[in-house]
């Protein structure tokens, strides 16, 4: 089947395209919603903490039900003005326990809702079992919002986040945790600025990590580690910078920014393996408490040795007990008790260790390796030899791996280079900003002219494949516009995101479906790509107009994308009642083989 000519726009596409001046109040409706241009929708997960805690008899405890009616009272937080607007205007559904930010610098309003885990805890309190419980509800509301915050107790968020940065799949939505040192009840608290800022990121950039924002800062969330139970600015990531800075403006560091250069969809991994364990070794350890360590049922341990990975050489009794050990298949991943640096063999003590079968944890966390290890054991389908390979491999950015082979870096493209030039530019920030300033144009007419060769060169001169041109638009919207399959295909292996929205609240998704590229549509549905849920409620109207005019074809692109056929239009009347009255039969046939599909498939 090929795309018919002079298929009607879906609406928000339409009122996209025409000119501002035209534009429904600024806003991007689809099939008769009122959703504003730049409304995005965040789910809050609140597990517990200091964040939502209040005074008791006997100290700091969360408290139910108390953190929504506290932030409606707050404007920092909530725009109540706003939300009684939506209300009086004509379809606008938003349950009473919505909040609002108030309109951010970048012009988004971020619409948000709190589900609150039952019972909240401290997250001293916090286990495996808890961290599956988030997974879970990421997982369900995945398609539902367009990022996620994580109300978290700090003294065990590290862990929590490394857990999560593991489990989640194929990530390709921005998760952020944050919490804060001081309850959101008081008058001085840090918990108002560390929830902002959490929603600002989670709502207005696609970073597909799983994060952790903190005083200022938002790091990748396996990096991280409390450093301070006294401070605003509790954590460090000592091993790689933030990954961005929210001071007087927010700055990213898209280049850190890891992507999971996978096709598949989101999951979770709830079933983590719970046999592992923490042992810092210090002088004179005695080697009957390690060998007790390392009995039955440990499957494997993270062990904090000193400096770049040493450990005595002159103990056989507890060289012997780790080498039992791994014999019997036990991991023992080495990680640093220094807060900063890495596992290297520098030192004989090191090698030493190295030849009792430990595997080098590089410059992961405790807390990260911890996690890396629980997820990795708990696969059971690999071999022991492939576990301790991926031990060793970066799966989420939780350590530097140093690439191997050449690498062409910024100065050694031409192109650039003569630009600078012209431009009187020597140093490096400058050779950066003009490649940041022409990697979307150049990445994006790539993308158009199917020049994989050119998007490969701009990938190694650390150039992002995720940009933004001035409209919004990545390159995915352009491959997927143009229906060009290989492309989207590498773009996708590449780390492009499919959750990027253009200025018009456009995925390339629904490019894919205005230009009716099946293929395409297909490749990135496979991919995780989805229409918001906003979307996909209101475009009831567009798919009844399309069964009025006999367009086959134009219903099923509409159906490839996940949409719900029998959506009403305007009066009422669902899409297949539209076919009936108009005696369309080739529609009517469509409906029928797609419920013959359906009832199969359940
Ligand atoms: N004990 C608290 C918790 O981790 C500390 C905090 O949230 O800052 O839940």
């Amino acid at each position: 089947m090929e795309a018919a000519s002079g298929y009607p726009l879906g609406r928000a596409l339409s009122c996209a395209l025409r000119p501002a001046s035209s534009r429904c109040s600024g806003s991007l409706a689809l099939g008769g919603g009122c959703r504003a241009v730049a409304e995005v929708r965040v789910l809050v997960i609140n597990t517990g903490g200091t964040i939502g805690m209040v005074k008791e008899d006997k100290g700091l405890a969360p408290e139910a039900n108390k953190l929504v009616k506290a932030l409606k009272k707050m404007p920092m937080l909530h725009d109540d003005e706003y939300v009684k607007e939506k209300k009086n205007s004509d379809f606008c559904e938003f349950p009473d326990d919505t909040l609002v930010l108030p309109l951010s610098k970048q012009n988004k309003r971020i619409v948000y809702t709190i589900h609150e885990l039952v019972p909240l805890l401290d997250s001293s309190n916090m286990t495996a079992h808890d961290w599956a419980k988030i997974a879970m509800e990421l997982e369900k509301y995945y398609e539902q919002y367009d990022g996620f915050v994580i109300l978290h107790g700090t003294d065990t968020m590290a862990y929590t986040a490394s857990a999560l940065s593991f489990m989640c799949e194929n990530l390709g939505k921005t998760i952020v945790l944050t919490g804060s040192q001081v309850p959101i009840y008081e008058l001085r608290n840090d918990g108002r600025a560390n929830l902002l800022g959490a929603l600002l990121f989670a709502g207005q950039f696609v970073i597909p990590e799983v994060c952790l924002y903190f005083y200022h800062k938002l790091y990748r969330g396996n990096r991280v580690t409390k450093v301070d139970a006294g401070s605003f600015n509790a954590f460090s990531s000592p091993n790689l910078p933030p990954l961005a800075n929210a001071e007087v403006d927010i700055t990213i560091n898209w280049e850190t920014v890891w992507r999971a250069n996978t096709k598949k969809k989101f999951k979770v991994h709830t079933q983590m393996n719970g046999n592992v364990g923490l042992l810092r070794i210090f002088p004179g350890i005695n080697a009957a408490a390690v060998k007790a360590f390392l009995q039955p049922p440990m499957e494997g341990i993270v062990l904090e040795t000193y400096g770049t990975g040493n450990a005595p050489n002159n103990r056989e009794d507890l060289l012997e007990e780790l080498r039992k050990a791994t014999e019997r298949e036990v991991v023992i991943l080495n990680c640093t008790q220094c807060l900063r640096g890495s596992v290297t063999s520098d030192y004989e003590t090191g090698q030493t260790l190295t030849a009792t079968g430990v595997i080098s944890g590089g410059d992961m966390t405790p807390e990260a390796a911890l996690a890396k290890l629980s997820y990795i054991l708990s696969k059971s389908h690999i071999s022991w030899e492939q576990k301790k390979k991926m031990l060793s491999e970066n799966l989420r950015g939780e350590m530097t791996v140093v690439p191997t082979g050449a690498k062409i870096c910024l100065a050694d493209s031409k192109f650039i280079q003569v630009i600078a030039k012209s431009l009187n530019v020597s140093c490096k920030e400058e050779l950066e900003a003009i490649r940041d300033a022409l990697t979307p144009s150049l990445a994006c007419a790539a993308a158009k002219t199917g020049d994989t060769d050119a998007l490969k060169a701009i990938e190694e001169m650390g150039g992002n494949l995720s940009c933004q041109d001035y409209d919004g638009r990545t390159p995915l919207h352009i491959a997927s516009s143009e229906g060009n399959v290989q492309i989207v295909d590498y773009l996708l292996k590449h780390g492009a995101t499919v959750h990027a929205k253009d200025r018009f609240g456009a995925t390339p998704l629904m490019y894919a479906v205005k230009f009716r590229h099946e293929e395409v549509i297909k490749l990135l549905r496979k991919s995780g790509a989805h229409l918001s849920s906003q979307e996909l409620k209101n475009i009831g109207t567009e798919l009844c107009s399309l069964a009025a005019k006999d367009d086959v074809y134009g219903l099923y692109v509409w159906y490839l994308t996940g949409a719900n056929m029998e959506q009403t239009g305007y009066d009422g009347r669902t899409p297949l009642q539209i076919a009936e009255i108009r005696g369309h039969v080739a529609l009517l046939d469509f409906f029928k083989k797609k419920y013959k599909e359906e009832n199969e498939q359940s």
